[in-house]
């Protein structure tokens, strides 16, 4: 008899990646993965806490698979992730759901499988949560990510941003081993993977808690020497970490691509100083020129959030204006809301209307900017990795920069590296046609 799992993901990449361990220990007990519910035997959820609205999403998906569990006894129902880790979660989940499983956190994701185990041997639902995280490098991992590979270099954060719960759950950055990485890298290589996306909270802090000094630029290097033709991403970098040998390296392999997501969060240095960033507005910008002096055709992505606590309208304005003067190739915007343990948590909220509009003005001008940008991409050529089928004879893919461009063909050309001359743009997404 066949047995399936589905596992339902909230949040960043690194979830997502982690999705993948989670799948690799249900493949490694015999699992096929699934999309239906209702054929599904595990169903796992792997959560995110960063805003309120993942946290919403996840409760209300539980929470709709009570009759299912009703009508088919032998399911197990698991939630893990972020949100489980905070302190009290777990016993508000077993009084609100107390059909669920299997309750375990970000610490002990790579016990999941027996976990898994222990549940249907003993078939009491339980609890594991621990409090520290400690390296597991024998996770096996079920990739699903098409053409590009995920590859963790470091996990958790020391930085404590006023505003963000992520250091409270998923604890201090822990690098992982030089070779480990370089090792796994090779794998995915072997195996056809044709982009590597290095994964960490600050990944510009790899190696300081190995009291490593330039470990990352020296990471970058390592990895751009192996063998074949792939192209090497990283996400995400902190603006106050990030440093000129990173950019020096970028700009002198070809295979790491020309493309950089630099959170900013907000244009005013006041409130960057609230938020705890350890950057100020000033020095953001002279990263900036630092990256396009050496990439001058470099996409650079961002994060901004409007609504902190203090922000005032002339804090708003000086983001506005800091948007326009960097012209983001896109910016992942978003509204802040309070998170539990966070100290931004306790100051005075501003009213949601203020940040409703405040968000508004501010998807407009960069969605202005992502127009003018793709437009002038119009009448070139790009080498696109071909990434994904979206349609009959459609295609869509990356430029080296990060732009997503949807090109047609008769021929499959998934995996491939092709180059395409653009010739329309809408929003975000170039449209063009191979060329031959
Ligand atoms: S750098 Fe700041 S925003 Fe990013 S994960 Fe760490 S605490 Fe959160």
């Amino acid at each position: 008899m066949k047995l399936y799992y589905k596992i339902n993901t909230y949040g960043c990449q690194m979830n997502v990646h982690e999705s993948e361990k989670i799948a690799g220990q249900l493949i490694e007990r015999g699992y096929l993965p699934t999309d239906d519910d209702n054929l599904a035997d595990v169903i796992v959820f792997n959560t995110c806490c960063i805003r309120d609205n993942a946290e919403r999403r996840a409760f209300g998906n539980v929470g709709a698979l009570k009759k299912l569990k009703k009508a088919k006894k032998s399911l197990i129902i698991a939630i893990g992730g972020c949100m489980t880790q905070q302190p009290g979660v777990a016993d508000m989940l077993r009084q609100k759901f107390p059909f669920i499983d299997i309750i375990f956190g970000t610490y002990n994701l790579s016990d999941f499988g027996k976990m898994l185990d222990d549940r249907l041997k003993n078939g009491k639902k339980f609890t594991s949560l621990i409090d520290s995280y400690s390296l597991n490098e024998n996770v096996p991992i079920y990739r699903t990510s098409g053409t590009n590979a995920w590859v963790n270099i470091i996990y958790g954060c020391n930085n404590f941003c006023t505003y963000c719960i992520v250091p409270h759950v998923r604890g201090r950055e822990t690098s992982r081993d030089k070779q480990v990485i370089l090792d796994e890298i090779k794998r995915c290589l072997d195996e056809g993977y044709k982009e590597i996306t290095l994964l960490g909270q600050n990944v510009n802090s790899y190696g300081n808690d190995r009291g490593e000094t330039n470990a990352f630029a020296s990471l970058l290097a390592d990895i751009s020497k192996i063998d074949g033709k792939f192209r090497l991403r990283f996400m995400t970098s902190h603006p106050k970490d990030l440093s000129q040998d990173v950019v020096d390296i970028m700009a002198s392999t070809p295979n790491i691509c020309n493309n950089i997501h630099l959170p900013v969060q907000s244009g005013s240095t006041s409130v960057l100083k609230d938020m705890n960033r350890k950057y100020t507005r000033e020095h953001y910008l002279s990263l900036i020129d630092m990256i396009r002096s050496k990439i001058p055709n470099c996409g650079i992505t961002t994060d901004i959030m409007v609504g902190f606590p203090t922000e005032t309208e002339e804090d708003f304005l000086q983001t506005m204006s800091l948007v326009e003067q960097v012209r983001f190739l896109s910016a992942f915007t978003f509204v802040y809301s309070p998170r539990n343990l966070t100290p931004a948590a306790k100051m005075p909220q501003l009213d949601e209307c203020v940040k409703k509009d405040r968000i508004t003005r501010l998807i407009d001008l960069q969605n202005e900017i992502t127009l003018q940008e793709s437009t002038r991409c119009v009448g070139g050529v790009y080498e696109v990795l071909c990434e994904d089928k979206v349609g009959d004879n459609i295609y869509c893919g990356r430029t080296d920069e990060g732009k997503l461009v949807s090109f047609s063909s008769d021929y499959d050309l998934l995996g491939q590296f092709v180059n395409i001359r653009i010739d329309s743009a809408k929003h975000s997404a170039l449209f063009g046609k191979v060329e031959v």
